[in-house]
């Protein structure tokens, strides 16, 4: 079975290809077969990957695997939540990693709660109409650092500490981040569905 990942975010590839891969399907980036990216104009995680993975199905006419992550900080009341992949615009920065962290830790200087958490929904549909789709949510809860330690990963990496390791995201090998984050708990909840629901000789 052939399925579309929904999303152009290299980082965020690489990782699910890696996370998907026990799985005995051939994963397809949306941009090998032309889909653009859809439009994620809703409040929560789940509403934002459902859209991203309903408009991948129907374009491609395959199933679709779509993830919406974003960090939720205590000291702002559990924003950027899903509007972070545009934090940084909300401070003069044009969109982008690098700058979203400068923002972040611009808006953070002074703050000593530096608790938040990283999440990770994913939803799989069997095709744009799926009346069913399949939904595994992850969460990793981390400590804001002051400045930026370690060059692995993306995003939000090198200031997500996480104090069982003593590291950021971006000091651990990409081995350790996925089987310790947001991103590896949601994919480990969503490969038992999927081989539970949509695998041959699946039950009920
Ligand atoms: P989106 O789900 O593609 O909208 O991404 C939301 C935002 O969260 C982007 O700014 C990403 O860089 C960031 N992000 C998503 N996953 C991770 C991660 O695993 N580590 C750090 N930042 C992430």
């Amino acid at each position: 079975m052939k399925i579309v990942l929904a999303s152009n975010n290299a980082g965020k590839l690489a990782e699910l290809q890696t996370l998907f891969a026990p799985l005995d399907m051939t994963l397809v980036r949306q941009s090998e077969l032309n889909i653009p990216e859809a439009a994620e104009p809703f409040k929560t995680f789940v509403e934002n990957a459902l859209a991203k993975a309903r408009h991948a199905a129907q374009l491609s006419g395959l199933p679709a695997l779509a993830d919406d992550a974003g960090l939720c900080v205590d000291a702002f009341g559990g924003q950027p939540g899903v509007d972070t992949a545009y934090y940084a615009t909300h401070f003069g920065y044009p969109k982008g990693d690098d700058t979203n962290v400068t923002a972040l830790l611009e808006q953070m200087q002074g703050i000593t709660n530096r608790r938040a958490a990283m999440v990770s929904t994913l939803v799989a549909v069997r095709s744009a109409d799926d009346p069913e789709p399949l939904i595994a949510v992850g969460r990793v809860v981390v400590q804001i650092t002051p400045e930026r330690r370690g060059t692995n990963g993306f995003g939000f990496d090198p200031v997500m500490f996480l104090p069982e390791f003593g590291k950021t995201f971006a000091e651990l090998p990409p081995e350790v981040k996925n089987a310790n984050s947001h991103r590896g708990r949601a994919a480990q909840a969503m490969l038992v569905l999927m081989r539970e629901r949509w695998m041959e000789g699946a039950g009920a």
